[in-house]
C-alpha cells in the first residue's frame, strides 16, 4: 500500500507477541472470546455515548448495536465486525501497539514462569492473542470522528496504518480480518464457532450473528434451462391471475408435464447466535451455581478453573432501587495493591436499567472493597445525564453503604468449629487480609465489623491465625489490655527481650508482621472495650505491681545518673522496668512516637 505508514510495537508489546506466536498452549480458542469481547465492549461505550446525544449512532444499519461473523473458507479468513465506537488513527496506534499498559510486562513475566494464556484478558492485552490462530491480522477501523483506517501486522516486529480507500464503509465500528494459520483452519467451519460463540457470548448483552450457510430446497425447470424457468413464471402467473376454476387446470397441467424439480442449493442469511438476558434481572434462586460462576468468569475475564470464593445477588428496594450481584474472587489479581492510593481500583460494573454505564465509577464501593467484582444495575439513577452528573447523584451513597453491608456479610467469617469453612477463611485471609485492613483504616464506620475479619499469629496461637475474639477469650484474668508487637518476622519477634517477662507470665502477645500493621494499629485503638498496648512501647501494665514503688525509690540514684551520662536528646527517660526478664535494659518508644518497626518502615516507604 503506498499510503501505509510503519510503526514499531512497544518492545514489551513485540515480546508478549512473540511468546503468543510460539506458545504451545493447546486452547486457541480463546482469541475469539477476546475479540467478542473487545466489540462488546465498544458497543458498550457507543451506546453510553448516545444516552446524551442520539445522533452518535448513525442511521440506518450504523445503528445497529450488534456484532456480525463472517468466514471465507477460500480467502481462509474469519473475521468479526461490531458496530462499536470504532478507533481513530491515533487509537489504532496507541491501543494496538505502542502503548504498554501496565498487565503487558506483568503478563511477559508470568508467561516466562508458568503462567496460563488463558488469563490474558485480565492483564488487559487480550487482543495480541488473535495471533494464535492468525499470521497476519487486518483490523478496519471507523470512529465517528475520524476517516476510516486499517491496521495491519504480521506480527514481525511492525505495524502499518493506511488511510482505506479500498475498503466498503463501515459507518462506525471495527472489523477484525483474522488470515489463519494453515494449523488453525478449523476455525473456518462454521459449526466448530456456532459453538464456540454459544460458549463465550452467554453473558454478552448485544446480539452476535453469523453468516450462516443454509441448504434450501429451490425448484428449478426440469431441463434446467433458464429461459424454460421465465417461461414458466409467466405462465404460472397468468393462470393465478386469469383462472377461475384454476384448480382444475393446475391439476392438469401437473399430471401432464411436469417442467420444475426440487435441488438443494447454499444461501447464505445472518443467523442469531445469543439472545440476550441479563442474569441479574433473575431471580437468585433459579441461577445456577455453574452460571454464577460462568458469570464471574466473563465479568472478571478470571478463566481460571476456581470458582468465585462467595458471591451475593440481591435486590434493594426503597427510595434507592438496585439490583446487584457481587462475588469475591477465588484469587487476588496480580496489581491489587499496586499504586492504592494513587489508582482508581474501581471494579464493579454500573448499568442504569440495562444500559452498561461504566467500570470506573469509584463512588459506589470504598477502595478496600475494591477486590470484589461484581455489577449494579439501578432503576433510580437517571439515564441522559453526564457521567461527572451521574457521579454527584445522591442515591450514590445510599448504593454505597448498601453494598458495602452486603459485601461485609458475604465475606466467608462465620467459621465457628467448621473445619471447611475455617479452610474457606484462611483462604480468603491469605488473599485478601490485607483489604481488610487496609478497610479498618479506611472506614472507620464498619471499623469493629472490620476487626472481626482480623487474622494474626500469637504466642499462643501455634502457628496459625487467630482472632481478636479468640484473644479476649483467653485473657488472663486480671489482664486489661490487648498485647500486641510488630516487626518483619515472626522468627524476629518470638526472640524479642520485650517478650520476656510476658511470656513468663503467660501473657498473650499478638505477632504484627506486616508493614500495614504499623499503619493499622494507629486506627484500631480498642476493641470490644480492650485498649490495645505496643509492648515495645511506654505505658505497659500486666495487672498490679506493688513492688514498683519501692523498687523506683531504691534505684532513683541510679536511673538519675544513666539518664545524665546519655546525651539527653537521646532519651526521654530512664525508669526501672517490669517488662524484662534475663535482658538487662530495652529502649522504649513513648506512647505517641513511632516504634522502631515504625522507623523501618517509613525509611523504607514500602506503602
Ligand atoms: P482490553 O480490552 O483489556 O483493554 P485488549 O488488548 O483486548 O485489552 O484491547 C486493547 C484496546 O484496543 C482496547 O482497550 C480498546 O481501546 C481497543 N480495541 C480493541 N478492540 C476494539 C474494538 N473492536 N473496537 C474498539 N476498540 C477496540
Ligand atoms: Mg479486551
Amino acid at each position: 500500500r503506498n499510503n501505509a505508514e510503519k510503526f514499531e510495537f512497544q518492545a514489551e508489546v513485540s515480546r508478549l507477541m512473540d511468546i503468543i506466536i510460539n506458545s504451545l498452549y493447546s486452547n486457541k480458542d480463546i482469541f475469539l472470546r477476546e475479540l467478542i469481547s473487545n466489540a462488546s465492549d465498544a458497543l458498550d461505550k457507543i451506546r453510553f455515548l448516545s444516552l446524551t446525544d442520539k445522533e452518535v449512532l448513525g442511521e440506518g444499519d450504523t445503528s445497529k448495536l450488534e456484532i456480525q461473523i463472517k468466514l471465507d473458507k477460500e480467502k481462509k479468513i474469519l473475521s468479526l465486525r461490531d458496530r462499536g465506537i470504532g478507533m481513530t488513527k491515533e487509537d489504532l496506534i496507541k491501543n494496538l501497539g505502542t502503548i504498554a499498559k501496565s498487565g503487558t510486562s506483568a503478563f511477559v513475566e508470568k508467561m516466562q514462569g508458568s503462567g496460563d494464556l488463558n488469563l490474558i484478558g485480565q492483564f488487559g492485552v487480550g487482543f495480541y492473542s488473535v495471533y494464535l490462530v492468525a499470521d497476519y491480522v487486518e483490523v478496519v477501523s471507523k470512529h465517528n470522528e475520524d476517516k476510516q483506517y486499517v491496521w495491519e501486522s504480521k506480527a514481525d516486529g511492525a505495524f502499518s496504518i493506511s488511510e482505506d480507500t479500498w475498503n466498503e464503509p463501515l459507518g462506525r465500528g471495527t472489523e477484525i480480518r483474522l488470515h489463519l494459520r494453515d494449523e488453525a483452519q478449523e476455525y473456518l467451519e462454521e459449526g466448530k464457532l456456532k459453538e464456540l460463540v454459544k460458549r463465550y457470548s452467554e453473558f454478552i448483552n448485544f446480539p452476535i450473528y453469523i453468516w450462516a450457510s443454509k441448504e434450501v430446497d429451490v425448484e428449478v425447470p426440469a431441463d434446467g434451462d433458464s429461459s424454460d424457468e421465465e417461461d414458466n413464471a409467466e405462465t404460472s402467473s397468468s393462470e393465478e391471475g386469469e383462472d377461475e376454476d384454476d384448480e382444475k387446470s393446475e391439476d392438469d397441467d401437473a399430471e401432464k408435464k411436469p417442467k420444475t424439480k426440487k435441488v438443494k442449493e447454499t444461501t447464505y442469511e445472518w443467523e442469531l447466535l445469543n439472545d440476550v438476558k441479563a442474569i441479574w434481572l433473575r431471580s437468585s434462586k433459579e441461577v445456577t451455581d455453574e452460571e454464577y460462576t460462568k458469570f464471574y468468569q466473563s465479568l472478571a475475564k478470571d478463566f481460571s478453573d476456581e470458582k468465585p470464593m462467595a458471591w451475593s445477588h440481591f435486590t434493594a428496594e426503597g427510595d434507592v432501587e438496585f439490583k446487584a450481584v457481587l462475588f469475591v474472587p477465588p484469587k487476588a489479581p496480580h496489581d491489587l495493591y499496586d499504586s492504592y492510593y494513587n489508582t482508581n481500583k474501581a471494579n464493579l460494573k454500573l448499568y442504569v436499567r440495562r444500559v452498561f454505564i461504566s467500570e470506573e465509577f469509584d463512588e459506589l464501593l470504598p477502595k478496600y472493597l475494591s477486590f470484589l467484582k461484581g455489577l449494579v444495575d439501578s432503576d433510580t439513577l437517571p439515564l441522559n445525564v453526564s457521567r461527572e452528573m451521574l457521579q454527584a447523584h445522591s442515591s450514590l451513597k445510599t448504593i454505597k453503604k448498601k453494598l458495602i453491608r452486603k459485601a461485609l456479610d458475604m465475606i466467608p467469617e462465620k467459621s465457628g468449629d467448621d473445619d471447611e469453612k475455617k479452610g474457606q477463611y484462611t483462604k480468603f485471609w491469605n488473599e485478601f487480609g490485607k483489604s481488610i485492613k487496609l478497610g479498618i483504616i479506611e472506614d472507620a464506620t464498619n471499623r469493629n465489623r472490620l476487626a472481626k475479619l482480623l487474622r494474626f499469629e500469637s504466642t499462643k496461637s501455634d502457628s496459625k491465625l487467630t482472632s481478636l475474639d479468640q484473644y479476649i477469650s483467653r485473657m488472663k484474668s486480671g489482664q486489661k489490655d490487648i498485647f500486641y508487637i510488630t516487626g518483619t518476622s515472626k522468627e524476629q519477634l518470638e526472640k524479642s527481650p520485650f517478650l520476656e517477662r510476658l511470656k513468663k507470665k503467660n501473657y498473650e502477645v499478638i505477632f504484627f508482621t506486616d508493614p500495614v500493621d504499623e499503619y493499622l494499629m494507629q486506627y484500631l485503638m480498642d476493641y470490644e472495650g480492650k485498649q490495645f498496648q505496643n509492648v515495645s512501647k511506654e505505658g505497659l501494665k500486666m495487672g498490679k505491681d506493688s513492688k514498683n514503688k519501692e523498687l523506683k525509690e531504691s534505684f532513683k540514684e541510679l536511673t538519675k545518673w544513666w539518664k545524665g551520662a546519655l546525651a539527653t536528646n537521646n532519651v526521654d527517660e530512664v525508669k526501672i522496668s517490669n517488662r524484662l526478664d534475663n535482658t538487662p535494659c530495652v529502649v522504649v518508644t513513648s506512647k505517641f512516637g513511632w516504634s522502631a518497626n515504625m522507623e523501618r518502615i517509613m525509611q523504607s516507604q514500602t506503602l
